[in-house]
């Protein structure tokens, strides 16, 4: 969980590039492809960390393009980056075609009036940020002095430039819940990309969906091999990265609204590197959903004081929530229901291990204990605690769901 040190955002803004200056960036567009593609094919099948990368590819770079110090340190990160990704799809060594670059604070540098000076192959260039007319969400972050510049890109399209401007601010110091504090337990899966215990469903639906038209054109246009093939197929990519994104987003907020509505201190995940394990339709894509679901989530609930912990999720989609029964035949997969073959409880598949994910935050404690803990499991209906079992949201004197 180390991506909780900060906070990110992104401001997209248009450039108001002269010709000169266009030419420049062009130059640096071409010469960081070229970099990027220098360092995978010298690290591709033998390193993918960035440090690996960097070491093996650096020199190279610097004698064989025209990229400054820091871009060439950027490219063979960036490199890694890519290696990692293909890996993890199985895919082909990866190609370099995007034309896009990245900066950091040391290759841009960004001023209160509304520009920013980039590092080119030649001289830096100094160009205004394009923003709405009303300043737009980017002045958000560009006037707020607790949101620090960081990790850019600067993209190429059409004749235009665009620059997603990131932000970052130290995630808020989470502090360990209260005593008595209370747990939303959320199960990751295929189907349902995320389900509470408070009965909230995050379907995977239209996701999956897209991914599996995505493969059905990636196959044809692979065969055909063309070079259109080749934008065609990486538009269509890019297509799917966006909306995957969308989606997260979405299903992440989604997720902290609901510990929210709850009064819920704690969320609890099931471990993200058991849920492969546990799902047999879960692939090494899922286990890559599921992270940067998971961290998306740890953003925005830092952002309110909610912590984010991991729990064993071994056996929660097995036991029955009702009498605690365990046993594998308790599911039906083909229905996704969960159904007790000792006392006849049933409910959603998913929704019975999201409440034991819960339950077992609260027996057991998260795994990477920093002293925090849960008392109680927020139902929909109500909350559950080893000694007392469930109680209705009515009869508890503080109501935690506000009507
Ligand atoms: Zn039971």
């Amino acid at each position: 969980m180390a991506d909780t040190e900060y906070c990110r955002r992104t401001a997209v803004t248009g450039l108001s590039v002269s010709p000169t200056d266009a030419t420049r960036l062009r130059e640096l567009v071409e010469e960081w492809k070229r970099g990027c593609q220098l360092a995978v094919n010298e690290a591709w099948g033998v390193c993918h960390t960035r440090s690996e990368v960097q070491q093996l590819a650096y020199d190279r770079l610097r004698d064989e393009t025209a990229l400054g110090s820091q871009h060439a340190v950027l490219a063979t990160h960036r490199a890694a980056e890519a290696i990692k990704r293909s890996r993890r799809h199985d895919g082909d060594r990866p190609e370099f075609t995007n034309p896009t670059v990245a900066f950091d604070t040391r290759t841009m540098t960004v001023f209160d009036d509304r520009t920013v000076s980039l590092t080119t192959t030649g001289e830096r260039v100094r160009c205004d940020l394009d923003l709405p007319a009303d300043g737009g969400y980017q002045s958000r972050y560009l006037d707020d002095e607790d949101w620090e510049p960081a990790k850019s890109t600067l993209h190429y399209r059409d004749g235009e430039f665009t620059f997603h401007l990131g932000f970052r601010r130290p995630s808020p110091a989470v502090d360990p819940p209260t005593e008595g504090a209370t747990v939303l337990g959320v199960d990751l899966g295929v189907e349902n990309l995320a389900v509470t215990s408070t009965a909230r469903f995050f379907d995977a639906g239209e996701l999956n969906h897209r991914r599996e038209e995505f493969e059905r054109v990636r196959a044809s246009l692979e065969a055909t091999g063309t070079r259109s093939a080749a934008r065609t197929l990486r538009q269509a990519g890019d297509r799917l990265d966006r909306f995957v994104r969308q989606r997260l987003h979405e299903v992440a907020s989604g997720i902290v609204a609901e510990a929210e509505e709850y009064g819920c201190e704690l969320v609890a995940f099931g471990q993200l590197s058991e849920v492969r394990e546990l799902d047999p339709d879960a692939g090494p894509l899922h286990e890559w959903l599921f992270e940067r679901l998971l961290s998306f989530v740890e953003y925005r609930a830092a952002e309110r004081g909610i912590a984010v912990v991991e729990v064993n999720p071994e056996y929660t989609s097995q036991r029955c929530m009702e009498c605690g029964f365990t046993h594998p035949q308790n599911r039906d997969l083909e229905r996704r229901q969960f159904e007790c073959l000792k006392c006849g409880a049933s409910a959603h598949d998913d929704y019975n291990a999201a409440k034991n994910i819960a339950f077992r935050c609260v027996r057991r404690g998260p795994l990477s204990s920093r002293g925090l803990g849960a008392a109680a499991c927020a139902l929909r209906s109500g909350v559950v605690t080893p000694d007392d079992g469930f109680t209705p949201y009515a009869e508890l004197s503080e109501a935690p769901k506000s009507d």
